[in-house]
């Protein structure tokens, strides 16, 4: 592998036969997550690709000049020509795998797997999901001086990573970016000393044998587990729902709301999430409609307010969608009112969906004592129905989700295994 300047660019890259870039930045942990992973492929695909780094900020201009906006970016070339869609953000190691492995034969590309050695690590407290609830865990554990690895299969941050302004968090007068808050959480669990795997598929859990199974070929042995995998939207389950999904369908605003800009946008939900999302939509959008099934919303008085006020803000109570449609650049709700039973079809640019969320416990099936939703219950302590698991956060059976409550189990647990573990590092 080489680190290159953009002089020598042509030579390298252009002239280069088969040849990756990382364009790559300091102080950027997604860069921090995809250096081993870059680094571990280099060695296995080597002999047939070439691995280049490019740091972007000293090679703006050529970055610019190839359209790469963000650190981390991942290229691929062969002979001279961009193949296969560029990766950034979190980036996974099947990911860059199935791109490097289109740049060769796919019997050369069996051969090079084939040859992968596996490898295994040892942790006294493994946590699963890096939200406010495994990152409070974490600092708590690292601060201990508990040896602990944090797992999680995207960039740690969780829900909060995509919510806009967060102002109920104490410790902070003003609101403040989500993104922010959960950035600050993260880098003060990793200046803990607390072990990052981010990014990663997490291929199976065994919970007799006391191991993690990552990407396919790390193996991770613990003591103690933590559970804080959170939730995540649920879907509404209607046809075009999953078709249109990140195709005019969005399930978060921050993410997509800048994409409507003076654009009509429908809302369907009712709760907190939906009312206060509306708000932060209509900072872009000239037109919303909020779907709700209820005759009247489940979110707090103050969000319900502001969403009253708006001028740009159309209530459609005691109906639900059935069915997604797209025609062209038009999206299409077909909905039902619930009193009258009359079905009508409304349109918009784009449909945001907030119908409340899920636990992610899909690694699981039924192991574990849950709620009738499928939330986990656990002790005081916050473990499981299985000794040495704990669980913390959203996927738990609890009344109230929030970042404070989710922070307080990451915390109870910490302190439970810190109590109990003999391994210190
Ligand atoms: C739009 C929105 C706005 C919100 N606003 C506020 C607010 O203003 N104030 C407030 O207090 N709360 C707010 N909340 C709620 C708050 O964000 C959650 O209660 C909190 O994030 C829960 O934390 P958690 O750590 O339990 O789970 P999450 O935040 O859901 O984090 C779970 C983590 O686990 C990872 N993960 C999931 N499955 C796996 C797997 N199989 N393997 C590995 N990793 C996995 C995920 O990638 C994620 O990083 C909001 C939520 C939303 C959706």
């Amino acid at each position: 592998m080489k680190t290159i300047y953009a002089s020598e660019f042509d030579k390298e890259v252009i002239q280069g036969g088969k040849v990756v870039v990382d364009f790559y930045s300091t102080e950027c942990a997604p860069c921090e997550s995809l250096a081993p992973k870059f680094d571990s492929c280099a060695e296995i695909y080597g002999s047939d690709i070439q691995f280049i780094k490019i740091f972007r900020q000293e090679n703006r201009e050529l970055a610019n000049r190839l359209e790469v906006k963000s650190s981390p970016t991942v290229l691929f070339f062969d002979n001279g020509k961009q193949v296969g869609p560029l990766l950034t953000g979190g980036i996974k190691r099947s990911d860059l795998m199935a791109n490097l492995d289109s740049m060769i034969s796919p019997e050369r590309a069996v051969e090079i797997k084939s040859k992968i050695i596996k490898t295994e690590s040892h942790y006294d407290t493994v946590i699963l999901g890096g939200g406010p609830a495994g990152l409070a865990s974490a600092i708590y554990l690292g601060q201990a001086k508990v040896k602990t690895a944090l797992i999680d299969r995207a960039l740690p941050g969780g829900q909060i990573s995509t919510t806009h302004l967060v102002s109920n968090y104490p410790g902070f007068i003003e609101p403040i970016n989500g993104y922010l808050l959960s950035h600050n959480m993260s880098e003060q669990a990793k200046a803990a000393g607390v072990d990052y795997k981010s990014a990663v598929d997490v291929t199976s859990v065994d919970l007799k044998a006391k191991t993690i199974l990552v990407d396919e070929i790390e193996t991770i042995h613990f003591n103690y587990l933590i559970l804080a995998t959170g939730a995540s939207p649920r879907p509404l389950g209607i046809d075009g729902e999953k078709e249109y999904k990140g195709h005019g369908v969005s399930y978060c605003a921050t993410c997509d709301a800048k994409y409507f800009q003076d654009k009509e946008v429908i809302v369907i939900g009712g709760g907190n999430s939906a009312i206060e999302e509306s708000y932060f939509i209509s900072k872009f959008a000239s037109k919303i409609t909020i779907v709700h099934q209820f005759d009247k919303f489940q979110a707090n008085k103050e969000a319900q307010e502001k969403v009253f006020a708006d001028q740009k803000i159309n209530i459609l109570f005691e109906c639900e969608p059935r069915a997604f449609i797209k025609d062209g650049d038009k999206m299409y709700v077909s909905i039902e009112n619930l009193k009258t039973k009359q079905m009508e079809s409304i349109s918009a640019d784009g449909i945001f969906v907030f119908a409340g969320m899920k636990p992610n416990l899909d690694l699981f099936s039924s192991q574990f004592e849950a709620d009738q939703f499928g939330y986990l219950k656990v002790s005081d302590e916050m473990e499981t129905s299985i000794s040495g698991v704990y669980s913390v956060g959203d996927i738990n059976s609890k009344k109230f989700r929030q970042i404070t409550t989710a922070v307080a189990d990451g915390t109870i647990a910490a302190i439970a295994i810190t109590l109990k573990q003999s391994t210190v590092v």
